[in-house]
């Protein structure tokens, strides 16, 4: 194709690709004919020539991020049909207009064929994260999808990139408002009220991808003594309060979190007194819990964001499911989660089995969770299954 350069792949090297998976690992690279800049749109072929699909290029061990198998460059109404696409799914599983929960995820990078793309939405106001140079470019394009496919549902676009843009790359993102302007506002998740702040907050300011396994443990709070470990905003906590749970201490490093869990728990609880949120170091507190709590849920921060670090994060995962399986009470119930996309199932479950040996527990399988409909996986990019739970009946 004209005015793009094309990314050869090595003989062999295109069946990840031929199968839509939509990654092109630097290794795979025979060859780049034409110049090409990070961020520039590539074509790539076999090394028999066929055209298998068109992406964004960047430096770094994921050189290519196919978003379109179809030999056709881009433009506005390409990626207006993305974003409309993405939105009918959202409707289809019941989220937009949605009278008990008004946050979602709108746009999950590759399982929504865009990868690099990220985009929440509060109550009116879309939080984007891009994750690669491509998208950052487009995200024009991407504002002006938004507005026209939503409609009066959006009130807002924030921009929230500065840190997920590669570093290496020498574009200096700013994050601020892409389109009109908003105050932090006030979401609700199954009729329970979170005050999101895209600007200060983790990630895009709420992690919405624990929505559904939230709802679990408030099934299972009743009458319970909880321990939400590494709360954040205190999301698990509400839904325990709400389960009916007897007591409920939240604990995470971060003074800020437990700020925001405190005022959280006020504004759905302002009666209840059964709560109380410590700022402490969760290695530290799970070493004296002792016949506590008969509720635990670890939902730690990704412990190995590289393959380099994994060793180190299997060993963080089995030391705290240790702690939580040698002290929770008989008849307990442990919710056990790893967010990280390098740390597959299998090692997941290796982790919190040989924890569970260590402890000498009689342990069962309840729930095996994931993560929610509106963080959808595309079949051909089975990494894009990154959230992993288990519900462990602990005798
Ligand atoms: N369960 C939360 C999300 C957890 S994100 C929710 O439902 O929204 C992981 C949290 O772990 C972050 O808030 C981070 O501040 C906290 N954290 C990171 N390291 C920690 C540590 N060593 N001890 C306690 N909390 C920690």
């Amino acid at each position: 194709m004209e005015n793009i350069a094309s990314v050869i792949l090595k003989s062999g090297k295109d069946q990840s690709v031929k199968r839509f998976h939509p990654w092109v690992f630097s290794g795979a690279i025979k060859k780049i004919t034409g110049s090409v800049n990070e961020g520039d749109i590539v074509s790539v072929y076999s090394n028999k020539d066929e055209f298998l699909g068109l992406g964004h290029y960047q430096v770094g061990s994921i050189a290519v991020r196919i978003f379109s198998f179809e030999e056709k460059i881009p433009d506005q109404a390409f990626w207006k049909e993305k974003i409309k696409r993405a939105i009918e799914i959202r409707k289809n599983i019941g989220l937009i207009n949605n009278i008990e929960t008004n946050t979602f995820r709108l746009v999950n990078a590759e399982g929504d064929g865009m990868p690099g793309m990220i985009i929440d939405f509060y109550n009116g106001v879309a939080v984007t994260q891009m994750h690669s140079i491509g998208m950052y470019k487009i995200k024009d394009q991407i504002v002006e999808a938004l507005k026209e496919s939503l409609g009066d549902l959006l009130v807002a676009i924030y921009d929230k990139s500065s840190k997920t843009i590669p570093y290496k790359s020498d574009i200096i993102a700013e994050d601020k408002f892409l389109w009109g302007k908003s105050a932090p506002v006030e979401v609700l998740e199954y009729g329970l009220k979170f005050n999101v702040d895209w600007e200060q907050g983790q990630k895009t300011g709420f992690f919405i991808d624990q929505r559904e396994n939230r709802r679990l443990v408030q099934e299972y709070s009743k009458g319970r003594d909880v321990l939400n470990m590494f709360c954040y905003t205190g999301g698990f906590s509400f839904f325990a309060l709400k389960g009916g749970a007897r007591m409920v201490h939240s604990v995470d490093s971060s003074a800020k979190a437990i700020d925001l869990t405190n005022e959280n728990i006020r504004l759905n609880f302002p009666e209840k007194d059964q709560h109380e949120a410590f700022a402490a170091d969760g290695f530290e507190f799970l070493k004296d819990i002792k016949g506590k709590y008969d509720l635990i849920i670890l939902d730690p921060p990704a412990f190995a964001k590289h393959r380099d670090t994994l060793s180190r994060a299997l060993q963080g995962y089995k030391r705290i499911n240790t702690r939580a399986f040698e002290q929770i009470r008989p008849g307990g119930i442990l919710f056990t989660f790893s967010c990280s996309q390098v740390v597959t199932k299998e090692k997941f479950r290796e982790a919190v089995f040989s924890a569970a040996a260590i402890s000498g527990r009689k342990v069962r399988i309840l729930h095996q969770l994931t993560q929610p409909a509106d963080h959808p996986v595309d079949i051909y990019h089975p990494e894009g299954e990154y959230l992993k739970g288990l519900v462990l009946y602990v005798e």
